[in-house]
């Protein structure tokens, strides 16, 4: 039997990273060395040090499900472990997501905006209906629960990512976010032609959904040489030409 995947998990307190160390800690593949939060990575007590130092430099895979600052940590983390980085975190900006691509000419990383598999498919049904439906009308409707922070959320902007790629346009003030009660995620790509209206659409029932397609995809990264990985390759989906 392989030994267990080494997991660092940053955001480890919050909605996603508590089911992740949740569901990670009761999976024979994974072993959680260290559980990050603000506390544990208040300024104060910034990177491990002494015996955790030495246990965070035997990490295979670092989870990232927190906020900007939380990613930075990770990118941190990342680089002087060597270990694959896996970020779920939305609302980047372009500083970031540029560090993320100089660390992954060192290590693996992948940043997925939405982990399910149910997603990874709509983007490559958006991209196909994009070409096949030239000159209609495209609307992104999202919902999330009102303590998001970021709209439109990382999902929608990869969905309207997808419509580019299958060769059509999409204005931002095309992209609608509702924020509302405990809604856990919802998309809707509307086609709006002659006579007629297609819809895809995508519902998590449960946070669980997002944490089984980070899990699987950490297993992936395990042992990937250096580069820039999508959630589409790490589920096992083919690319196709139009986009990923
Ligand atoms: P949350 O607010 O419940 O949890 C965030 C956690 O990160 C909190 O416990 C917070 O204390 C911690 N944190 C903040 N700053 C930190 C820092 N500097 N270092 C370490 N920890 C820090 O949020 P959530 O609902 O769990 O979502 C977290 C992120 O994941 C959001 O960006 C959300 O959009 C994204 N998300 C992604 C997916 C996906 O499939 N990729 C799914 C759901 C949520």
């Amino acid at each position: 039997m392989t030994s267990p995947i080494r997991l660092a998990v940053v955001g480890a307190q919050g909605r996603m990273g508590a089911r992740i160390c949740a569901l990670a800690s009761s999976d024979p593949r994974f072993a959680i060395i260290a559980a990050l939060d603000r506390d544990s990575v208040a300024p104060k007590t910034p990177a491990p040090q002494g015996e955790s130092a030495q246990r965070a430099s035997e990490l295979d895979v670092i989870i990232d499900f927190s906020n900007p600052s939380g990613t930075a940590l990770a990118i941190d983390l990342a680089s002087s472990t060597s270990a694959a980085l896996l970020v779920g975190t939305t609302g980047l900006d372009a500083a970031l997501r540029e560090r993320l691509g100089a660390l992954a000419t060192k290590v693996a990383v992948l940043q997925a905006a939405n982990t399910s598999l149910g997603v990874a498919v709509l983007r490559h049904l958006v991209t196909r209906a994009a070409a096949m439906l030239p000159g209609w009308e495209i609307d992104i409707v999202e919902q999330h629960h009102s303590r998001k922070l970021d709209a439109p959320s990382g999902t929608a902007l990869a969905l309207a990512d997808a419509i580019r790629a299958g060769g059509a346009a999409i204005d931002p003030e095309r992209i609608h976010a509702v924020r509302a009660g405990d809604i856990i995620g919802e998309h809707v790509v509307q086609f709006a032609g002659p006579g007629e209206t297609l819809r895809l659409e995508h519902v998590a029932v449960n946070r669980d959904l997002f944490v089984h397609g980070a899990l699987r995809a950490a297993a992936w990264l395990r042992g990937r040489p250096a580069g820039a990985y999508t959630i589409a390759e790490a589920l096992g989906l083919h690319e196709s030409p139009a986009g990923g």
